[in-house]
């Protein structure tokens, strides 16, 4: 299997050194510890080629160092979903603009993110409508920290913001129609998917990267349960030759993602059997859940540590939040 693997692609083997080198106080390394992920990431990506291929006729995928971007041509301009990173906007507006060959009048972000929405202020101010959910304006409205990567993210200026929010809609572009629908709480809280139902070509965001390990942003009150939900929700949509753009990793098949399912699912059911037994964060960890699944998943973004810590701190957020909510 020909597999675009996000960090040992975009980060090569020395960054992945580095991170797994990271030293806690006097104990062994620390390879649970995603902290360097992001800066890491950013420096690398800084000058990665931003590449398109056709999909089908009038729908191209846009991919390269942030997420997946699908860009779809129509009689009144070009309607795209997600925006890519903000240190890459300027080079992500201009390859839309090649593949599609008009201006985009229409962004619809999957979610909050900065290597989805990082975009938003360059297409906002060349005139697109930008759509989303209701959650992820409002994350980006205001400031974020994500509490797994220490990572601060500032506001958005208002050219940057979604005019239009939706938990769910049908877009007509001359003969396709966009079927967007948004999930409860999976990879953040204001996930949505797209549908380009003449196509079947469906844009996930994040809530599939196809091959590897997710992130789960606890801080935005994503949990690996939701990642489960929201992952039959798709399969129950997908047919056998539905084509599936991944927030990050290569376009993907049904299979493809009901192996991702099958995943999140084994370890979900193994971290919440952990926290049932009382384990701490720690203790989860050391327990080493994904021993067994790393060789197919860690080697794409998270190592087995850092999954079990994101997934595990979800999960017990989310039990938390349940728990004060009945
Ligand atoms: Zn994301």
């Amino acid at each position: 299997m020909n597999r675009r693997r996000f960090v040992s692609a975009s980060i090569g083997a020395a960054g992945a050194l580095a991170i797994a080198g990271r030293v806690r106080g006097d104990g062994p390394p620390d390879d649970s510890d995603p902290t360097s992920l992001i800066p890491t990431m950013m420096a690398a990506t800084a000058k990665m080629p931003i590449e398109s291929r056709p999909l089908a006729d009038g729908l191209h995928l846009v991919y390269g160092p942030g997420g997946n971007i699908a860009v779809l041509d129509g009689p009144d301009g070009l309607t795209i979903v997600d925006a890519g990173l903000p240190n890459r906007a300027a080079d992500t507006f201009e390859v839309v603009k090649r593949a599609g060959g008009k201006p985009v009048v229409r962004l619809i972000n999957t979610h909050w993110h900065f290597d989805h929405a990082g975009g938003n202020e360059a297409f906002g101010r060349a005139g697109a409508a930008i759509l989303a959910t209701p959650a992820t304006r409002r994350r980006l409205s205001t400031e974020q920290y994500t509490e797994i990567f220490k990572m601060k993210s500032p506001a958005s200026p208002p050219a940057a913001l979604p005019v239009v929010t939706l938990d769910e809609a049908e877009v007509h572009v001359g003969p396709e129609t966009l079927r967007i629908k948004s999930v409860p709480p999976a990879h953040t809280d204001g996930d949505l998917f797209v549908h380009f139902t003449k196509h079947d070509v469906i844009h996930t965001g994040d809530l599939f990267s196809n091959g590897f390990y997710p992130n789960i942003d606890a801080s935005s009150l994503g949990w690996i349960g939701g990642m489960v939900a929201a992952a039959d929700v798709l399969l129950k949509l997908a047919g056998p030759s539905t084509r599936i753009i991944p927030g990050h990793g290569p376009v993907a098949t049904r299979d493809d993602l009901a192996r991702y399912r099958t995943m999140l699912a084994t370890v979900h059911d193994r971290l919440a059997k952990l926290h049932d037994a009382g384990k701490t964060l720690r203790e989860a960890i050391d327990a080493r859940p994904t021993a067994d699944l790393d060789a197919e998943w860690a080697d794409g973004f998270f190592t087995g540590g850092m999954f079990t810590r994101v997934a595990y701190d979800g999960l017990v957020k989310h039990r938390a939040g349940a728990g004060k909510a009945s």
